[in-house]
């Protein structure tokens, strides 16, 4: 197959690279294949017309051309065939030959032969052996499948192609813009992606995460300065708050029975100074009248499992007594702890029990008001036994004076005395005890029998104003369980102002139904007149305090009905009947429910 060394492809691939060469040096050697191969470049470069001075060196001895090679410059393009003899008669492998010059050489050197690529030369134009061996494939392939020789297309020559040492290239700072894009360029370094792109993945992966990861440090970081701040700032208002508050923080250790309190909260950022007691050690400080409650109820809650509150008041060291409100819990199902707050509620637990004693205050008056407006009724009632008695010591004084006195009359008569004496003191027995001030006594009580009771205060106050009373009694009423005398006194005051409502009503009308009937698990009573009624935009009103429609009303007779009634948890409710008049009921809870 014809092959086709390419001198004038290589030394027009020299001049592309290297532009601005000025001159050729081309170097032979000695042999007579040497000379040969002199006389073709020779011819081949006389038809190229380079433009360039071309200097023959032929047949030198090594040693002298190495010299005279490193003596060129840059600007030189150095071509050789290579050599197998030199001017000294030493053989050599062209190959070799081509190494010695590239090694001396200070100019860039063409090549004719691929086997030469790497020797130090630059390149080449010249026969690709690849394309050599696929084009004798080809030829081989037809006459094994019994082409005839004659019909085989045989190539004029195999295609020539630019090889290039891309170390080379870089060695003489070749332009990569001059290079033919067809070349075949060998040695080429990998790019550092090429070579590493691996371990540039792996890198970058690296540093990526590793960049997410400081970054989330960093958020993290300022999330737990912000988390920090935030938690001290919200310390802070707790601590404000508690001490605002006057918390104090206690924990029972019940199964060890040591309890330990913290003066304040501020005090627990230093170490806290508990001082380990006994719980009946601190139940001493407790006032004797709460002391039981507040024990049941903390082992109840460390037994049970429930929470802790109560309210008790407690000696100081100083010997006052304040009010105090404990809240807290067992801090988990298996903990032998209680824990929780204490508060001072002394504050709050004086102006309840100021504004209750202005209550019982206010209630005790009324009811003396009550009383007062029935003063005359009651003198009247009073003057009844003792007119009575009068009457009959005169009777007694009278026999005593005839001789013929028996002495069953006589105790006839101071039995008679003693009853109507009895009587008189039931009455004012009665009227004592609305009269005395009290706390609320709580006692099962008849309800039927404590409308009669009332009645019968207020029997002749109803016969002075013309009205007539009608019981309608429940057959069978359960007990109920209250105050007797602040329930007579709602029952005094519903009463006289089913009384009042009808003073302009014709005598003959003047009735007050009392009603008593039960329910589940109440009882109820009625107070239902015949009087004016109250006019429908006023129902909201009357149970408000001071408020009155009355010349000489004050107002607060409903308001503390209704306050005595609530605190017997029962409801006490106004309305006006369909055929004229107002009604009052209320309700209490009977004593057997819960
Ligand atoms: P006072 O009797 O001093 O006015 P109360 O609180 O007892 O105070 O009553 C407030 C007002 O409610 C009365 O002034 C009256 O207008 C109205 N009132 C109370 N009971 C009745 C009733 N049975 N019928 C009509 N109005 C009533």
């Amino acid at each position: 197959m014809p092959v086709d060394y390419d001198i004038r492809g290589t030394i027009e691939l020299a001049r592309r690279l290297q532009p601005d060469a000025r001159r050729l040096v081309v170097v032979t050697g000695a042999s007579n294949w040497d000379h040969q191969r002199q006389m073709d470049i020779r011819a081949d470069l006389e038809n190229l017309r380079s433009g360039l001075p071309v200097e023959y060196l032929a047949g030198l001895p090594g040693s002298d051309l190495g010299a005279r090679l490193a003596k060129l410059t840059r600007d030189t393009i150095v071509f050789t065939p290579g050599y197998f003899a030199d001017g000294a008669g030493r053989s050599v492998n062209p190959r070799d030959s081509v190494t010695m010059m590239a090694g001396a050489s200070g100019a860039p050197l063409y090549v004719l032969y691929s086997s030469q690529i790497g020797t130090g030369a630059v390149g080449g134009r010249m026969p690709a052996f690849s394309q050599m061996g696929r084009a004798a494939r080809i030829i081989v392939d037809g006459l094994l499948e019994g082409a005839s020789a004659s019909s085989i297309a045989i190539p004029a020559a195999i295609p020539s192609q630019v090889q290039l040492d891309w170390r080379q290239v870089r060695k003489w700072n070749i332009a990569a813009d001059h290079i033919p894009p067809s070349a075949v360029i060998q040695f080429r370094e990998p790019t550092f992606w090429e070579a590493y792109h691996k371990q540039a993945i792996i890198a970058a992966a690296v540093m990526s995460a590793q960049a997410v990861l400081i970054g989330a440090l960093l958020f993290e970081r300022r999330r737990r300065r912000s988390t920090a701040a935030a938690l001290v700032e919200s310390e802070e208002r707790v601590r404000l708050a508690a001490d605002a508050a006057r918390l104090t923080t206690f924990s029972w250790d019940f199964a060890r029975d040591r309890s330990a309190a913290n003066a304040g909260l501020r005090e627990r950022a230093d170490p806290p100074q508990r001082t380990a007691e006994s719980f009946e050690h601190i139940l001493q400080t407790v006032h004797p009248a709460d002391r039981e409650r507040l024990g049941l109820a903390a082992h109840r809650a460390a037994a049970n499992h429930t929470e802790l509150d109560v309210e008790f008041r407690a000696r100081q060291p100083d010997g006052e007594i304040r009010w105090y409100a404990a809240r807290g819990q067992r801090t988990a199902t298996d903990s032998d702890t209680l824990t929780g707050v204490k508060m001072d509620i002394t504050a709050r637990k004086t102006a309840e029990l100021q504004a209750e004693a202005d209550r019982a205050a206010l209630t005790h008056l009324s009811r003396v008001a009550t009383m007062g407006q029935m003063s005359a009724a009651i003198a009247h009632q009073l003057n009844q036994p003792l007119a009575a008695i009068l009457g009959n010591a005169e009777t007694a004084r009278k026999m005593l004076g005839r001789k013929d006195a028996s002495i069953e009359d006589l105790r006839e008569i101071l039995d008679d005395i003693v009853a109507e004496d009895n009587r008189a003191a039931e009455v004012i027995r009665r009227l004592g005890a609305l009269y005395k001030r009290g706390e609320i006594e709580l006692s099962e009580l008849d309800l039927n029998d404590l409308v009669r009771e009332t009645l019968n205060l207020l029997r002749a106050e109803l016969t002075m104003r013309k009205v007539s009373p009608v019981l309608e009694l429940a057959a069978s009423l359960p007990a109920v369980r209250g105050s007797r005398v602040h329930l007579q006194q709602v029952l005094l005051n519903l009463v006289l102002n089913a009384t009042d409502a009808m003073t302009a009503v014709d005598p003959g009308r003047r009735t007050v139904v009392v009603r008593t009937s039960s329910e589940a698990e109440h009882a109820r009573v009625c107070i239902v007149d015949r009087g004016t009624g109250i006019a429908a935009g006023d129902l909201p009103r009357v149970f408000d305090a001071f408020w009155t429609t009355k010349a000489n009303g004050v107002g607060v007779g409903l308001a503390i009905c209704k306050a005595i009634i609530n605190s017997h948890r029962g409801t006490l409710a106004a309305e006006n009947n369909p055929e004229g008049g107002a009604a009052f009921c209320f309700t209490l809870p009977l004593a057997g429910s819960a």
